[in-house]
């Protein structure tokens, strides 16, 4: 089938809760996929921060074959060998002592939530519940996660929310100090906002939230599901800034493009969970976390986290030239390859002039370009891509 009739056949069969280009990508491998008309694109959307090993890497790709051809599920009941050799990566690579496991970032950061709120009950009384989160923040759309998401236009239509979250500015310090009561049992944020428009937390302002949590006996919660993995030029975003968390969120890149979620802690806040506190019919399965384990070694052994500091410097560089050629391009935000430019005109029109040109990108807000290219991009591939977004620049805000 062609994208026109796979299209057709979605708009009548597929339920609309996403607007949708009218292309149907079929085949990727490394950085570039194809559509079913067989058309070539530069992919620096990634699957939305998923593709970090771009498509079809060969040791996950022969890690799946295998795990598939051996045993592809099994119960918790039992001891899963790649989920535990996945956790073992996970905890030897981190600050964070366990790790639970399940299928996507949602569910991460709802059993975050719930590892919160047990532990603070258990330590300080059931009246500590309350998590305090970001304005701009995206922590997934299940109900919890939805109501810890700091942005109105999420919320709408699904009241009543959940009790016990409360929201202060990103990147201000006074405000969370002034927020914090005696109700309060953690603060959960992202180390690099990235769907709100692709924040980075400003030095400082980490540092200062961590001492604050101390000081007030709360819980630290690092949603790194989009920022985490190697994207930021370090495999933690916490790395970045020096600032460890008491619970960490993980998923997106984790297995290599097998939905997969994982949250990890401290040893003294995982020991709040005993048995049957939570669990997950596929978390952990034994085809996900092969391929989790699969592209976690290739991430700490290609050299590809290197290349997201590196190449995504020069990108960084690359979009800074851009914003000087066209004053509509107001800021270039980002660390690693998360990175945004604000644009003062449709990011809409920006994006599809790209995309008709081979070259995919996402826009958030309707006014923020993001950028989210495969680690294994190469130095090529970025200037053919800041050529392409240069030339549809030049289209939609010039003409
Ligand atoms: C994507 C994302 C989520 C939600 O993950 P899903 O797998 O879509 O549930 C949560 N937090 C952040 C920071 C994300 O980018």
């Amino acid at each position: 089938m062609d994208n026109t009739s796979i299209a057709a056949r979605g708009e009548k069969y597929v339920m609309r809760t996403y607007g949708r280009y009218p292309i149907a990508l079929v085949r990727g491998e490394g950085a570039r996929v194809w559509d079913a008309d067989n058309k070539e694109y530069l992919d620096f959307v990634g699957g939305l921060a998923v593709n970090a090993l771009g498509h079809c890497h060969s040791r996950v790709v022969a890690a799946i074959q295998e795990q598939a051809a051996r045993l592809i599920h099994c119960s918790n009941l039992y001891w899963i060998e790649p989920q535990v050799e996945l956790a073992r990566l996970l905890v030897e690579n981190s600050a964070l002592d366990k790790a639970f496991f399940c299928n996507s970032g949602a569910e991460a950061n709802e059993a975050a939530i719930k590892l919160a709120r047990k532990y603070a009950r258990e330590q300080r009384g059931a009246d500590r519940y309350e998590i305090i989160t970001m304005y701009r923040s995206f922590h997934g759309r299940t109900l919890a996660t939805l109501t810890a998401t700091g942005q109105e236009k999420f919320h709408r239509g699904f009241h009543p929310l959940m009790p016990g979250f409360k929201y202060v500015p990103f990147n201000d310090f006074p405000a969370l100090q002034a927020a914090v009561d005696e109700r309060t049992c953690a603060v959960m944020l992202e180390p690099v906002q990235g769907e709100g428009g692709v924040f980075p937390a400003d030095e400082g302002y980490l540092q200062a939230v961590r001492s604050l949590c101390d000081e007030k006996g709360l819980l630290l919660i690092f949603d790194e599901i989009q920022c985490g993995l190697g994207r930021t030029g370090y495999l933690f975003a916490y790395q970045h800034y020096g600032v460890e968390p008491d619970i960490m969120t993980l998923a997106k890149a984790l297995a290599g493009g097998v939905p997969i979620g994982a949250m990890l802690a401290k040893e003294q806040v995982a020991s709040a969970f005993g048995p049957g506190d939570h669990a997950s019919t596929f978390g952990g399965n034994p085809l996900a976390t092969a391929a989790a384990v699969a592209a976690v070694k290739a991430l700490l052994s290609e050299g590809l986290i290197e290349n997201a500091r590196k190449l995504g410097q020069y990108f960084y560089q690359g979009l800074v030239q851009l914003s000087r050629e066209f004053p509509r391009l107001k800021e270039v935000r980002g660390r690693g390859f998360l990175l945004g430019v604000e644009i003062d005109g449709p990011a809409d029109e920006v994006v599809a002039a790209c995309q008709e040109r081979g070259l995919l990108i996402n826009s958030v807000h309707g006014h923020v370009l993001r950028f989210l290219p495969p680690l294994v991009v190469s130095r090529e591939q970025i200037d053919i891509a800041l050529d392409i977004l240069r030339e549809s620049l030049q289209l939609v805000l010039v003409k």
